[in-house]
């Protein structure tokens, strides 16, 4: 996976996150602030105006740039923990030209480090980490089987998705959901909700552009 397949992931996350923006404000109205789609919008249109406009030759390139665009455009707790994912991921793939699917392993393992150090949210506290946690621990497993390359990428996915659902019934322990207490229970974590939104287009990117693989 080279730097255009990085940068072909976010330009397909950045029209999941436009064309869900209204339901992922919706999701933080219910137990937020009302702004998660919007303030993932701007990142990510932020995100795709500095890819125009800046080389990036290399996978780690496109994340640290991705990261460090979140942590610059993006107000809110959302900007600076997907900023810190971006940015840790893209370190651990260093300046490889390629990243295999074992060092996106890795990457994701750091992103998801990268989130808990920021956010010290554990998987449970009804954040981004328990969509994040599972989809990692899901693309691991699946490589480490010898699982094909592409029902890893799904694995990953449908344990993205299966964990922002399971925040449902979570009462939210971090961010300002937690100021809700009980009352947040029976709501879907908006930033659950975007990471798998982020993931699946992972996934999508993954199964159209490395078919042959
Ligand atoms: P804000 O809460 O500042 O308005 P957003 O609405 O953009 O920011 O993002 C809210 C999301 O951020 C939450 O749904 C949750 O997934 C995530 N979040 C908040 N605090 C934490 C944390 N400490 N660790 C991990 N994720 C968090
Ligand atoms: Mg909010």
């Amino acid at each position: 996976m080279d730097s255009d397949f990085f940068r072909a992931w976010l330009a397909d996350a950045a029209d999941a996150v436009e064309a869900q923006r209204d339901h992922l404000t919706q999701l933080d109205a219910a137990i937020g602030d009302a702004d998660h789609g919007i303030n993932l919008s701007r990142g990510f249109g932020a995100i795709m105006t500095a890819l125009r406009d800046t080389s990036t030759p290399t996978p780690g390139s496109v994340l640290v740039l991705a990261g460090s665009t979140l942590i610059s455009k993006v107000g809110g707790a959302s900007g600076p923990l997907y900023g810190m994912a971006f940015r840790q991921a893209g370190k651990a793939l260093a300046d490889v030209p390629e990243a295999d699917p074992q060092s996106l392993a890795g990457a994701l393992e750091a992103g998801l480090a990268g989130v808990q150090k920021l956010g010290a949210a554990r998987e449970g506290e009804k954040t981004m980490v328990d969509a994040l946690a599972p989809a990692v621990s899901a693309f691991g497993k699946a490589l480490s089987e010898g699982a094909p390359e592409s029902e890893a990428f799904e694995a990953m996915a449908a344990a993205a998705s299966a964990g922002a659902q399971a925040t449902i019934s979570m009462q939210a322990l971090k961010g300002r959901a937690s100021y809700l207490g009980p009352r947040s229970v029976g709501h879907e974590d908006p930033g659950a909700a975007s990471t798998a939104l982020i993931l699946g287009a992972l996934k999508d990117v993954a199964l159209r552009l490395r078919r042959d693989q």
